[in-house]
């Protein structure tokens, strides 16, 4: 029997992280002790706070420690605020690549009540994570933008088989897991190669899932689709950008980013929740920011530790997370303004910790 044991890192980031993280730890901790998983929570610095004490905003033997451990939280990281220097770097991409956490799992789901557009919306994005359009992923040393002259600026985008294969692997898997309907995002009437490359490398995937079916839609109409009729998506595959701006679009389905959950996974048994929305400063500090994204990214991670290494204990854990957020979302006085609320962030987690 396995040891019903975790050790994740607690990495709170920039503004609202210092609320919406302490929130996913109170509430898993509260989960865990429940059902008997033990979880050693090893708090780090990262961020502002970091360049403030040492010097970086990812000190260095972060990661190393990191590794040594099951997985970890990372809030968001608001590195648009940070000053201009050496040591202020953004860390989600760094620890994005180091970990080889090339899937980022975006699920968005209506619930009552809470300002969806839709109320029929259940759908998970699966987005590339470590190449495609972002420049600061898609290259091993400096960055994939560069301005050969004052009135001229190139951005290279980065395609590969391996990449595109291996992302497609994890959304078919996922798809199998649930209304097994995979479609694969892109843009290949323009970008043949690239868009044409990738689409290749989903649909040769898929003849390892013949029970998945598999169709393609263009990102443009599937920005449409999204508001139209989102009903009949299930998994949705796509390049990092394209799953950049759907997720953010999805979202706003559903109540906006703080609905907007994710988990950043690879091939190995290790995982980070990460929720979709940046650091919003505006709100940083008046606890009314909402964690249901931070705390539910932190369900994610316990329920595919659990299930990846075979912890029972963790699953249950992460049931009766699922179990809270959905009570707590229907409590309009515990709920955030955000989404229809008049509680905080406070009297959010305190009802889902009486909920799970
Ligand atoms: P980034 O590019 O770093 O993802 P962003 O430009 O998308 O950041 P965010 O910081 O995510 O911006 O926030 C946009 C706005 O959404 C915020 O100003 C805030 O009002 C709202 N928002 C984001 N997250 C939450 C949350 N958890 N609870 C309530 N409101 C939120």
């Amino acid at each position: 029997m396995k040891n019903p044991h975790l050790i994740l890192g607690v990495l709170e980031g920039d503004d609202i992280g210092h609320e919406v993280v302490p929130a996913s730890v109170q509430i898993a901790s509260a989960a865990a002790e429940k059902h008997g998983l033990r979880i050693e929570w090893k708090p780090m610095p990262v961020g502002r706070r970091a360049l403030d004490t040492h010097g970086s905003t990812l000190p260095a033997g972060t990661l190393e420690t990191l590794a040594k451990m099951d997985g970890f939280v990372l809030g968001p990281i608001g590195h648009r605020d940070y000053p201009k220097g050496p040591g202020a770097i953004n860390p989600h991409p760094i620890m994005r690549k180091h970990f080889n956490l090339f899937a980022n799992v975006r699920p968005t789901r209506s619930y009552p009540d809470i300002g969806c557009l839709r109320d029929d919306v259940d759908l998970v994005i699966v987005r590339e994570n470590n190449e495609g359009f972002q420049p600061d992923r898609n290259v091993v040393a400096g960055s994939g933008e560069f301005r050969p002259s004052e009135d001229m600026t190139i951005s290279v985008r980065v395609i590969t088989r391996k990449g595109s294969e291996r992302v497609a692997r994890v959304a078919l898997a996922l798809a199998r897991s649930r209304r097994k309907l995979l479609t694969v995002v892109h843009k290949n009437t323009v970008f043949k190669l690239g868009c044409g490359m990738f689409v290749e490398e989903c649909l040769k995937a898929a003849k390892d899932f013949p029970d998945v079916r598999v169709n393609e839609v263009i990102v443009d109409t599937m920005a449409m689709r999204l508001v139209r009729d989102p009903q009949n998506f299930d998994v949705v595959v796509t390049t990092n950008m394209f799953g950049d701006i759907l997720t953010d679009e999805a979202a706003g389905l559903v109540g906006g980013l703080g609905m907007a959950p994710g988990l950043c996974i690879g091939d190995g048994d290790f995982a980070m929740a990460q929720a979709t929305h940046g650091s919003a400063p505006d709100i940083a500090g008046k606890g009314i920011a909402n964690p249901y994204a931070m705390v539910d990214s932190t369900r994610m991670l316990l329920d595919w530790l659990g299930r990846r290494k075979g912890i029972a204990e963790a699953v249950a854990a992460a049931g009766s997370m699922e179990k809270g957020l959905t009570a707590a979302l229907g409590d309009g006085k515990a709920r955030t303004g955000d989404i229809r609320g008049y509680g905080n962030t406070e009297s959010f987690t305190r009802a889902v910790i009486g909920n799970l």
